[in-house]
């Protein structure tokens, strides 16, 4: 990440804009732009060649005042205070734009998963867990799966926890296996959501799905997923790309062919993919590619001063959390691009988080099809209340979303008032 670029002046910026339009006075809403409570730790692991490493890992508690705080652990090499902050925050907003009764919170380890063993993976897990362990707690702060991490991790930290606590606490994490307390529907989640935002915009615009191609930044869980369903609710997906590359055919990809493709084996990238009629592009050329929606589902900062420009899609649908800079997004405004943004459009995720828990909580276990209608009816909602919003302040979806976030969290810290 350029040494420039600090996320989350991005998330004070953009509440400082809310709060002006809601009319809030700096005593009103100063508490948001503070972490609650923020720990860093250093993770000493004996690496499988008998060498010691030491790893640096965050964990990050935005705002628990109207619930545990939510939100997912990222093992990647950029992970620093700065990005754990950022998603943190954004996690608030995200629980309050859907409300879902959480606050936010997200960790991260600096490392990279492409370059250690699974044992490894697990040992650096388990420190970590042990070391965050204080803070986490299924009343407290609910960990969940991000980039670089997956429900095997969430199963490592549930086993960690409940060994230190003495009995089974499936309920520290979210996204777990199903066999743990995990729920059906949540690997899908984020995706589906991004499926059913994506599909609500363009009904909204009078797009008609017929023709509407679409282009998929980062084929991981949330991306593979969304290009899994556009594809199956009849949208032509041109282009999609993960670390190594991207690959486009403007006739349409065989989504389903490059999902079983990337499903064999985490070392099958899309750079060592070759089909008749599929051209090998970069990162960058796939987000100016030609399409009617583009999705940018990999990491932050993708969208940015240097590349708004060069934008061609009609409507962005943010899969990842910040992909857009704060610059980027006047570009996009002034080029009439419609942009929905990372809280309201991946939030599937931490709704069928949310249903896990409770089912944990209630000791019960909801069927798939439940789960998916349930997540239907607060994403149709919730789209629906931030794009009115937006409409009656004349105010893009993204202000949308965080008027009505910011005003439930302040309302929730005026009606508990500060302790002492
Ligand atoms: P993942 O690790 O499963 O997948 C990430 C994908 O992005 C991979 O295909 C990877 O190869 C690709 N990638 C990495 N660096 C890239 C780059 N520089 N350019 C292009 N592609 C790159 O992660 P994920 O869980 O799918 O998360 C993706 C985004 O969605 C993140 O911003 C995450 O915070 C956000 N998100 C995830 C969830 C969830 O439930 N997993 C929920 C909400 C938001």
């Amino acid at each position: 990440m350029s040494a420039q670029y600090n996320p989350y002046d991005q998330v004070l910026a953009t509440v400082e804009q809310a709060a002006s339009i809601l009319g809030y006075d700096q005593s009103d809403y100063e508490i948001l732009k503070y972490p609650e409570r923020e720990l860093k730790v250093s993770i000493p692991i004996i690496m499988d060649d008998g060498s010691v490493q030491v790893f640096q890992g965050y964990r990050v508690q935005h705002s628990t005042s109207r619930g545990p705080a939510k939100g997912g652990i990222r093992f990647h090499p950029n992970v620093d205070i700065n990005e754990v902050r950022a998603l943190a925050a954004w996690m608030s907003f995200k629980c309050a734009v859907v409300n879902v009764p959480y606050g936010g919170g997200k960790g991260g380890v600096e490392c990279d998963p492409t370059k250690i063993s699974e044992s490894e993976m697990m040992r650096i897990t388990r420190r970590f867990t042990s070391m965050i362990a204080p803070m986490i707690g299924p009343e407290k702060d609910i960990p969940a799966p991000d980039v670089g991490t997956n429900a095997q991790v969430m199963g490592w930290i549930v086993d960690t926890y409940s060994m230190l606590q003495g009995h089974a606490v499936p309920g520290v994490v979210t996204g777990k296996p199903i066999n743990l307390g995990g729920s059906y529907g949540r690997a899908e989640a984020t995706g589906r959501g991004v499926t059913i935002t994506a599909l609500n915009i363009l009904k909204t615009l009078n797009i008609p799905i017929e023709n509407t191609t679409a282009v998929v930044q980062g084929m991981g869980n949330v991306g593979s997923i969304a290009a899994k369903l556009l594809h199956e609710n009849g949208l032509k997906i041109v282009a999609v790309s993960d670390v190594s590359g991207g690959i486009h055919n403007p006739d349409g990809l065989d989504i389903p062919n490059i999902l079983d493709y990337l499903g064999k084996s985490k070392d099958n990238l899309l750079i060592n993919y070759h089909k008749k009629d599929v051209q090998h592009i970069s990162n960058q050329k796939l987000l100016e590619t030609e399409a009617t929606l583009l999705i940018p589902a990999a990491l932050e900062n993708q969208i940015n001063a240097d590349n708004a420009d060069k934008i061609k899609a009609k409507v962005i649908v943010e899969g990842a959390n910040g992909p857009t800079t704060g610059e980027a997004d006047d570009i996009l405004n002034n080029k009439g691009i419609i942009v929905v943004p990372d809280i309201l459009a991946n939030a599937g995720g931490v709704i069928v988080s949310y249903f896990e828990w409770v089912q944990n909580l209630q000791h019960m276990s909801w069927s798939e099809d439940n789960i998916n209608k349930r997540l239907k009816v607060i994403m149709d909602h919730s789209f629906d209340a931030v794009y009115n919003i937006a409409k009656e302040n004349d105010t893009s979806l993204r202000t949308g979303a965080y008027l009505i976030a910011v005003k439930r969290i302040v309302e929730t810290n005026q009606m508990r008032g500060i302790w002492p």
